[in-house]
């Protein structure tokens, strides 16, 4: 234990913090006082010893395997949401046929003349599948085959 009354200050000297006078002065001081120059010699011992010390490296393998863990939530993050997007988009549309449709009177009345002569043909037909087929059955097609690649 250093009991030298200047020892306080060997801690700020050795981080820099004197002004250049006081670590003249204080330099001068560990000079002449053993134990002053015995706990600044440890505390450059001892940064030096954390300076060198190496940073731990990860074994190749466990590496590999991180960087395959982060790929595979990557992927399957961006898979999930294209399909909710996908599935979100395929309702909307249903929706919007549907109510293209089976619109009222009035919705037909304000229609552009090109929509209600669409909607009326494709209701009117018989024999050809209306609208609501054709959607219903892209959907279960497009569903059956993205099922299939799992
Ligand atoms: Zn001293």
């Amino acid at each position: 234990m250093n009991t030298c009354e200047r020892s306080n200050r060997l801690n700020a000297y050795h981080d820099g913090e004197l002004s250049p006078p006081e670590a003249v002065e204080l330099e001068r001081h560990v000079r002449g006082c053993p134990a002053c120059a015995a706990e600044l010699d440890g505390l450059r011992r001892l940064t030096h010893a954390l300076a060198s010390e190496a940073e731990p490296e990860l074994p190749a393998s466990a590496l590999r395997r991180f960087h395959r863990a982060v790929d595979r939530v990557a992927r399957n993050g961006i898979v999930r949401f294209a399909e909710t997007f996908a599935a979100l988009a395929a309702t909307i549309m249903l929706v919007c046929v549907l109510n293209l449709a089976h619109g009222s009177p009035a919705r037909q009345a304000t229609m552009p003349v090109w929509e209600a002569a669409a909607v009326s043909e494709s209701a009117g037909e018989s024999g050809s599948p209306s609208a609501e087929d054709l959607v219903a059955s892209w959907i279960s097609q497009d569903l059956s085959r993205e099922n299939g690649h799992d």
